[in-house]
């Protein structure tokens, strides 16, 4: 089936169409600053690539921009738009109502505005990417993949919060947690990888990028992860603080009269190991710091995600009662040879020792551990699209 994979922000989409007979990626690209000046196409077929400089005035302009790219004579893939089987959009948060994909029919959509409260900064962007397609692709069928359904198997110990139990019920106040395709895809991938079936595995997949989560996998279903309410709670990120005691917010607002708003932007946008370096939120800008300048700052904001990465891990081998896998994902997991390692160090009791050498790699399916580890260690490049392409080709399967 070919299925198109679309993510929209809110001046963004980025897109791949994929062939899901043989996972092959057919074209895949961006379209930036959408109701921006300077709206740009990038679009990509193997290695060519063609950028395409036009006004894209919302999103529907940016949809009917991709649709134009993948079926030029020059630059397409495809012949017609009737090539498309199906649509399948990521959406970030399907609430408590959406514990998996679903075929997006007028009831659907209308509860995915619903969810948008629980979303503000997401959703919006998610539905206008729907709406769009749905304008133009009048007769496609189209799913949505949700950010947070793999983790609706959380149990209430795990995503209740503790405060007032009214706020839960009146508000949906609880934990939900996000990255929830990537982290189903390698965790799924890692029992392949292993030969053993799923149900029989407890794995911690740590997904490491711009925006991180860790979550504890058993038997396949998510029971815990670090992300909650909103993707802020948790690790520490690129620029997100992750979990902070919650009197900081108004002592922060007194001392710097600010307002709500503002710190919450600050905790969005300008903590994390970008706010402790004062450099960046780049990892390998933060190694080059301290590679060449030593750099004091940026060494703390790199100690202290990896202690509370190595702190998550450790949580969730107790929560879990014991550990068969742990998995490194993302950019920052797939590529941080040396971020893993100081990760990892000190863990050894738990039944691996890492193999220095076969860490040395960088966005490849490999096990670190050593083969005499009892706990394996795997760096397994995420694969998201891939995974909104197969949900979406399962539940539009009968229809197409
Ligand atoms: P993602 O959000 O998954 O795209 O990850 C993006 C992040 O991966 C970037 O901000 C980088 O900090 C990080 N990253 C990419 N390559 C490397 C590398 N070679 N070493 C350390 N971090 C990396």
């Amino acid at each position: 089936m070919i299925i198109l994979v679309i993510n929209c922000g809110s001046s963004s989409l980025k897109y791949q169409l994929i062939n899901t007979e043989n996972a092959e990626i057919m074209a895949k690209g961006l379209a930036e600053r959408i109701g921006i000046d300077g709206s740009l196409l990038t679009h990509q077929v193997g290695d060519k690539k063609t950028k395409i400089e036009q006004d894209m005035k919302d999103h529907k302009d940016a949809i009917k921009m991709v649709l134009d790219a993948l079926i030029d004579n020059d630059h397409g893939i495809i012949k017609s738009m009737s090539e498309i089987n199906a649509v399948g959009h990521r959406v970030v948060h399907g609430g408590e109502v959406f514990s998996d994909s679903v075929l997006i029919n007028d009831n659907v959509l209308k509860t995915l505005i619903d969810c948008i409260e629980l979303a503000p900064l997401h959703n919006p962007a998610n539905i206008d990417g729907i709406k769009a397609c749905q304008e133009i692709m009048t007769s496609t069928p189209m799913v949505a993949v949700f950010d947070t359904a793999f983790h609706q198997t959380m149990p209430e110990h795990a995503y209740l919060y503790a405060i007032p139990y009214e706020y839960y019920l009146k508000y949906k106040i609880r934990r939900y947690g996000f990255h929830g395709t990537s982290h189903k895809y390698v965790s799924g991938r890692a029992a392949k990888m292993l030969n053993r079936p799923i149900e029989d595995l407890k794995i911690i997949t740590c997904h490491l990028g711009n925006g991180s989560s860790i979550t504890a996998v058993k038997g396949g279903e998510s029971i815990d992860t670090s992300m909650g309410f909103t993707p802020l709670e948790g690790l520490p990120m690129g620029t997100r603080s992750g979990d902070i005691d919650p009197s900081i917010i108004p002592y922060l607002m007194q001392k710097e009269n600010l307002s709500t708003e503002e710190v919450i932007n600050i905790l969005n946008k300008k903590s994390g190991v970008y706010g402790i370096s004062g450099i960046s939120s780049d990892f390998r800008d933060l190694e080059e710091a301290v590679d060449k300048e030593n750099n004091e700052r940026a060494k703390f904001a790199l100690d202290v995600f990896e202690y509370r990465v190595k702190k998550i891990i450790g949580s969730y081998v107790a929560a879990m009662g014991g550990v068969d896998a742990i998995v490194f994902t993302a950019g920052v997991g797939e590529n941080g040879i040396n971020i893993r390692k100081s990760i990892l160090n000190g863990l050894e009791f738990l039944g691996f020792n890492l193999d220095e050498e076969k860490n040395k790699v960088r966005g490849k399916e490999i096990i670190i551990s050593t083969d005499d580890s009892k706990v394996k260690v795997m760096v397994i490049p995420t694969n998201e699209e891939y995974m909104i392409a197969k949900d979406t080709e399962k539940i539009v399967k009968d229809l197409v």
